[in-house]
């Protein structure tokens, strides 16, 4: 019998954790961006193609935090935005609880998918309708999925989603601009659980914030974590955040997932060449007074990017293998990375195989 809970007064089955929740395969996403038809037939141009997603491979287990870090442009946020059915994937597939979403026909079917998965975006102060007052804001999912309709118990569900959030029922009259940044994105979350989610796609949540406030909205997306056994995709191109916030990690590189690892060992030991160069910019995690070097070299564009292993032209280590042949993700030293030179055993590695060069001093 699985666990049940109750929430706002409805009874949910509370399922294993460990589970897979989210499943992608091959996922895609590919943007036109060629220049008008006319100035395209004249001048004899093909259509341009942007590829933010290029083929990934991507599993959320029931109850982690699974985050998505890269620099900016790598498509990170198109998989956020692909994962709750804001893009239509160009290929691949999507599995939520095991339903392709590409099967689900009409509102009826897409509806429950819509209640379980919600997001979270950066800017709190875009997401929040300025003329709605907080009540109105926090209720519209509830009424949207008809959780509640009892005037008088909607009124107690979106106090209760304050209190949770850690602000006031009194603060439900107000409006969105009599509110902090930190206060705001709080209202963001209260709305995001509103409609008793399972799966939260969290975009940059604390980048518009103060270094002090981020910190307070981590820890309560933890806490609420923890309460309620919310599973969470997180994108971040901050390491810093990545480290306190995951159990797993994902590295972004054009388009594509380049290495996969549990939080500890990703920073402890980064395989693959691209997330060495991305630990290299951040602050000293454990004040071991390691030397930082910035990161080298420019990411080029997803319009045309290089061929075989797009990190090619910034990589060390590369071949005429690595030019010519895109590397697939495998797994090596426990955890999953795409590198020819890993697979080759190329990197000097210790007396346990894995490579010098990954290991932080
Ligand atoms: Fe470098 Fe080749 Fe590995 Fe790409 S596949 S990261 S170019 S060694």
């Amino acid at each position: 019998m699985p666990e049940t809970k109750t929430r706002g007064g409805v009874e949910f089955a509370r399922p294993a954790a460990g589970e897979t929740l989210v499943r992608a395969r091959d996922l895609a996403c590919h943007f036109e961006v060629s220049a008008p038809l006319l100035t395209r037939l004249l001048e004899r141009r093909p259509r341009t193609m942007l590829k933010a997603v290029d083929g990934i491979d991507l599993d959320v287990r029931r109850g982690e935090t699974f985050s998505v870090v890269g620099e900016s442009g790598c498509g990170k946020s198109t998989v956020a935005r692909l994962l709750v059915g804001l893009y239509r994937p160009t290929g691949g597939t999507i599995e939520f609880e095991g339903v392709d979403l590409a099967a689900l026909r009409g509102r009826a079917e897409r509806a429950p998918f819509h209640r379980k998965v919600q997001m979270i975006f950066q800017d709190p102060y875009a997401s929040l309708n300025p003329r709605w007052r907080v009540r109105d804001i926090i209720a519209e999912p509830i009424r949207t999925h008809r959780l509640l309709t009892e005037p008088a118990a909607l009124r107690r569900r979106v106090d209760e989603l304050l209190s949770q959030v850690g602000l006031s029922p009194t603060d439900a009259d107000k409006f969105p601009h009599e509110f902090s940044g930190g206060q705001r994105q709080r209202i963001s979350i209260a709305r995001g659980l509103a409609s008793e989610p399972e799966f939260l796609v969290c975009d940059e949540p604390t980048s518009a914030l103060d270094v002090s406030v981020q910190a307070q909205i981590l820890n309560l997306l933890k806490d609420l974590q923890r309460e309620y056994g919310l599973t969470y995709l997180f994108i971040s191109h901050n390491l810093a955040v990545i480290y306190h916030i995951s159990d797993r990690v994902g590295v972004m590189y054009l388009g594509r997932l380049v290495e996969v690892a549990e939080v500890g060992d990703l920073f402890a030991r980064p395989l693959h060449p691209y997330t060495r160069l991305l630990l290299e910019t951040v602050p000293d995690l454990e004040m071991s007074g390691r030397d930082r070097q910035p990161m080298a070299g420019e990411v080029p564009s997803p319009i045309d990017p290089p061929t075989g292993c797009a990190f090619h032209p910034r990589c060390p280590f590369a071949n005429d293998r690595c030019r010519s042949e895109r590397p697939r993700l495998r797994h090596a030293h426990g955890a999953a990375v795409a590198c020819h030179a890993i697979e080759e055993a190329r990197l000097p590695v210790d007396s346990a195989g894995v490579p010098l060069e990954g290991r932080r001093a």
